[in-house]
């Protein structure tokens, strides 16, 4: 059978769907890269001052969950959600005297770097990763988060809050504790700005958000892998990664700043499902997730999971077309079933 050319549902992006070699998931496997095996944690309770000062912390008290920052050179040590300022920012705050926009000298465009580049730390527990984390605390990540990008979008010169997670030493993380990232930047990225200007056009010309179109055929499509009350996972169409899939609230809504309350437990749980699943099927292997949210009525925000499982080379780089070597709908046959068995191991303590 001749390979097959598919293009993203939305961006102009082609993937290479190269069924021709019959894949499994053992084929993927074990090829994790050795952790940095740091002797001292600094994210790990009792390390506080290895960090700068918390931007926000959650502690419990007397039963409640309350919300603090570190202040007056002093670190709380009885949290269990915190959030820091990275060490070697990429985004910085602006200072006095910024250019706002940028700058052009003939053919060279630049401006500063403002902006925010914070790490969440998701735990107090080291390896309490989503994929085994207890569905509170990912209740307690996702409020977090929620916060955060709420401040972010708050300020004047931020044009995009971008929420990722890097996991294991092969998809580019530096230290193995339990942490998500948040990058605030002066510019809208060009995959976010393509997806905002066809769901804008779509809308116009449809009366509808072409987000909740795809969700209502992949529902019912062979890469549909997994849904509760609020939630949806499935393969996209033409990934680019191995084992890639998608989530997204069954609801429309642009941000999850909109998330209700049983929506954001739905969350915690499809997170815990969808990498417990990822883990058990390929022995917990390096990924990359990103969020895509936009404050605009026409925008569906999702979380697309790139298992890196894939080497990009000279074709992919020079030309932006990617070569795929396992198709979605077997992908999505393996995560439905692994997704299925994690659901019900954790039936007992949701
Ligand atoms: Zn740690
Ligand atoms: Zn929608
Ligand atoms: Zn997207």
């Amino acid at each position: 059978m001749a390979n097959e050319l598919r293009k993203d549902y939305i961006l102009n992006r082609w993937v290479v769907i190269a069924s021709h070699r019959k894949r499994r998931p053992t084929d993927f496997r074990g090829n994790q890269v050795e952790e940095n095996k740091v002797i001292i944690c600094p994210f790990c309770p009792g390390n506080e001052h290895l960090t700068p000062p918390a931007s926000l912390i959650y502690f419990m008290e007397d039963g409640e969950l309350r919300k603090d920052y570190d202040k007056d050179g002093v670190r709380r040590k009885d949290w269990v959600i915190r959030c820091v300022p990275n060490l070697y920012p990429a985004f910085s705050p602006r200072k006095p005297g910024a250019t706002l926009s940028p700058q052009a000298d003939h053919i060279h465009v630049y401006m500063e770097a403002l902006g925010y580049h914070e790490v969440l730390i998701e735990s107090p527990n080291h390896d309490e990763h989503p994929s085994v984390s207890r569905i509170q605390q990912l209740v307690h990540v996702i409020n977090a988060l929620k916060d955060r990008v709420s401040f972010f979008m708050s300020r004047e010169y931020v044009k995009y809050v971008s929420i990722f997670r890097n996991h294991g030493a092969k998809a580019g993380a530096s230290l193995s504790h339990a942490h998500s990232q948040i990058i605030a930047t002066p510019i809208l990225p060009s995959i976010v700005e393509e997806e905002r200007n066809v769901c804008e056009k779509y809308y116009v010309e449809n009366g509808r958000c072409v987000f909740c179109r795809i969700i209502e055929a992949e529902i019912d499509s062979e890469r549909f892998i997994w849904e509760n009350n609020g939630f949806v996972v499935f393969a996209p169409w033409a990934p680019t990664n191995p084992f890639e899939f998608w989530i997204f609230p069954k609801r429309h809504q642009s941000l999850i700043l909109e998330l209700t309350e049983d929506e954001t437990r739905d969350l915690a749980e499809t997170l815990r499902v969808s990498f417990g699943g990822l883990r058990n099927l390929l022995s917990d292997p390096p990924y990359n997730f990103g969020f895509h949210m936009i404050p605009e009525k026409h925008y569906h925000w999702h979380i697309e999971v790139y298992p890196s499982l894939a080497t990009w080379a000279g074709f992919e780089k020079s030309t932006g077309i990617y070569i795929n070597v396992m198709p979605p709908e077997e992908a999505a046959k393996d995560l439905r079933e692994s997704f299925k068995r994690e659901e019900e191991a954790i039936k007992d303590f949701r």
